[in-house]
Order: C-alpha cells, then sequence, then structure tokens
C-alpha cells in the first residue's frame, strides 16, 4: 500500500453515492445502536434516511464529545500572509484569474498583525496563503515561523500541498499542524473546478495527507468544500480517508472542518445547496463514527448557527477573522478570500461559550499536556 490514492481508486463515486440514498430507518437505528461505528454505518447517519433521528444523533455527538474532550472550545484565529496565487480555482476569490491588486506581507508587516492577534488573545494562529510557489515558498514559510513561533503555543498552517522534503524541513521551526482540503473527491468534477495551475493535479492533493505522515507533521486536517459536489459522498470520502489515515499514521492527530461555499467577489454559486439542519446532521455523523477527532467551526457560518453548535460535538471554533492579507493592521481593505458572516469579536464568542458552561480555551490543550 503506498497512499490513500491506492484505496480511493477502489471506490466509484457513484456507486457510493448510490448506496448512501439506498439507505433507510433500520440501517440508521443500527447505526445509532452500534458500539463502534463501521463506515457503512456512516453512510447510513449521512443519509437522507437520517433526518428524522437528529435529535438523537445530537445527543449522542454531545455525550461523546463531553467524554473526549470535556466542556472546551479550542480558540483560533486564521492570520493571512498572502492573496497572491497561481491556481484557478471557480470558488475562490484569490484565483489567478480575478484581477485584483495582490499582497503578500513583508516580516514587519507580519509582526503588525501578530501583535493584533496577541491583543485578542491567540495563543493558536492559522497561517493562511494562496498557493504561489514564487512568492508564498518554503524559504518564505520558514521566516514567517521564526518570527511568529516565539509569540504562539500552537501554529498551523493552510497553504499549497508541498512535497515530503519541504514538510520535514518546515516542522522543526515549530510548525505543529498542517490543513490541506481535497475540495472535492469527485475526480471529474474536481477538473472542471481547478482548470490551471499546480492544484489541478488531484492525485497530489489526494496524498498530501500521505506525506504529512510521513514527515511526522503533529496534526493534520481534511475536509471537503460544501456545495461542489454532493456532500453527502464527498464527506463519506473524507471519512475513509481519514479512517485510512488514522490507521497508518497513528501517531498524528486530526481535525475535520465542514467549509460551505461563501459568497466572493464575482463568486460561483453552489451547485448543491446543504442546510443548517444538514450541516448539523453531518458535524453529528463525524463525532459518532469517530470519537477522537477534532472538529472545527470558522466564521463562514452565521451566529445564529454558531451559538447553536457549541454543545452538539465541535471542538475549536475562530472569531473575529479577518480572511486578507493585513486585514487586522495593515491593509484592512485588501481583497479577501470570502466573506465573513460570524463579525463578532473573540471576546463576545467566548462569552456566548461561557454562557453555555463551557470554557473557551486559547491555548492548544495538545501542548498544555507536552
Ligand atoms: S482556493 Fe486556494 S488555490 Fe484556489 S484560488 Fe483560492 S487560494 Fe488559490
Amino acid at each position: 500500500m503506498h497512499s490513500f490514492n491506492d484505496i480511493f481508486e477502489t471506490y466509484n463515486w457513484d456507486e457510493v453515492k448510490t448506496s448512501i440514498y439506498a439507505k433507510t430507518g433500520a440501517d440508521v437505528e443500527k447505526a445509532l445502536s452500534a458500539t463502534k461505528r463501521t463506515l457503512e454505518d456512516f453512510k447510513a447517519l449521512v443519509s437522507p434516511a437520517a433526518a428524522p433521528y437528529l435529535e438523537q444523533m445530537a445527543q449522542l455527538s454531545q455525550q461523546l464529545t463531553l467524554k473526549r474532550f470535556g466542556k472546551v472550545i479550542q480558540m483560533y484565529v486564521p492570520l493571512y500572509l498572502s492573496n497572491e496565487c497561481s491556481n484557478i480555482c471557480t470558488y475562490c476569490g484569490f484565483s489567478y484569474d480575478n484581477k485584483v491588486r495582490r499582497k503578500t506581507l513583508s516580516p514587519m508587516e507580519i509582526m503588525r498583525e501578530v501583535a493584533v492577534i496577541k491583543d485578542m488573545g491567540y495563543e493558536h494562529v492559522l497561517l493562511v496563503t494562496g498557493e504561489d510557489n514564487v512568492t508564498v515558498h518554503v524559504d518564505y514559510f520558514k521566516k514567517a515561523l521564526e518570527l511568529i513561533r516565539p509569540h504562539f503555543a500552537h501554529i498551523s498552517m493552510e497553504v499549497q500541498p508541498m512535497d515530503l522534503e519541504d514538510y520535514e524541513q518546515l516542522t522543526p521551526y515549530g510548525l505543529n499542524t498542517v490543513l490541506v482540503y481535497q475540495e472535492t473527491y469527485h475526480r471529474e468534477d474536481y477538473k472542471k473546478h481547478h482548470p490551471k495551475g499546480k492544484k489541478s493535479n488531484f492525485k497530489y492533493r489526494l496524498e498530501t495527507p500521505d506525506r504529512l505522515g510521513q514527515a511526522g507533521i503533529h496534526k493534520m486536517g481534511l475536509g471537503v468544500l460544501i456545495g461542489l459536489e454532493d456532500w453527502r459522498t464527498d464527506c463519506f470520502f473524507t471519512a475513509l480517508h481519514l479512517n485510512y489515515l488514522e490507521k497508518r499514521y497513528w501517531q498524528s492527530k486530526y481535525s475535520l472542518s465542514f467549509p460551505r461555499l461563501r459568497p466572493f467577489s464575482g463568486g460561483l454559486e453552489p451547485k448543491v445547496e446543504m442546510n443548517d439542519r444538514e450541516l448539523v446532521q453531518l458535524i453529528c455523523a463525524y463525532r459518532l463514527f469517530n470519537e477522537e477527532v477534532e472538529l472545527s467551526i470558522s466564521t463562514r457560518e452565521s451566529p445564529h448557527f454558531r451559538n447553536n453548535i457549541i454543545k452538539l460535538g465541535i471542538t475549536s471554533i475562530s472569531a473575529g477573522s479577518k480572511t486578507n492579507p493585513g486585514g487586522y493592521a495593515v491593509e484592512p481593505e485588501s481583497l479577501e478570500q470570502f466573506e465573513i458572516s460570524d463579525e463578532r469579536s473573540p471576546a463576545e464568542i467566548a462569552r456566548v461559550i461561557s454562557q453555555q458552561g463551557y470554557e473557551p480555551v486559547w491555548k492548544d490543550w495538545d501542548n498544555c499536556l507536552t
């Protein structure tokens, strides 16, 4: 077995989709009563047949999350370093063909942004860039990590997929977590949404978590962009990917995100709509399938939704986010990747979490224990 691609190749998208939509109430009940849930159970839990069982799923998800994580929600914030990108992605404001001014933060600008984020109280930062190997490359990341590391307890990164050697070079600089979303596991539609640039290589992206595991990364994050394709099928493949990685790279930890397509300048309309109840169903299905995985929710979602999801299975939340480079201090008006839905400050979100009897945690719990 060389990589996840070997497993992925044995699956057929249409067959998986058909089997999900064929699940019945009896399959859902079997999944709910199981002690160890399988991928077939996961299919049942994300299927339309599970809709009437949402309350039961939510209760179970809450219990399992409490048992594993306690009453804590980890706080993190994105720091966009650059909006330069040499890829065309149909759904993103940073796409190469979007003719807008580009910006990559200089070392001094990075530190101005860091100062504002630190003032908000954050100890966990997610560094984000577009995918441009000329301006934002391994040496740029090393420099950025050197600058940022002393100020944060946990550093995550969401940048272009890289080679194994690159990840091996970056981990000694204090890189803890890498997020790499497949966007969609539908190979043909992936091509349509990524017509140009390195990102059009589906297999290279699909195998990135393998390279991260081989590099011994502390934690990696997976997910798809919900709205590009049938979300139930895409999320099944995410669960399959997670299952494989956990078994093979058992020393790493894992997180899942479920971003829904958001408006941006000149943007794509979702092909497939997912309503709020369905997103709750998905979050609970992930938790019932995997008790260990961290589940993360961003400011893409509305205040109302975020308030109500806190107790139902998620473990980390961002707040006060800017999705443009320099957005906190240097250049608040630069191009943002997508529109934020929840504009509340980190302090307000922390208050909402506390009001529900949970504790907002600013320092990553993994690091607290090491
Ligand atoms: S999704 Fe990423 S790779 Fe695609 S255009 Fe946006 S920043 Fe670039």
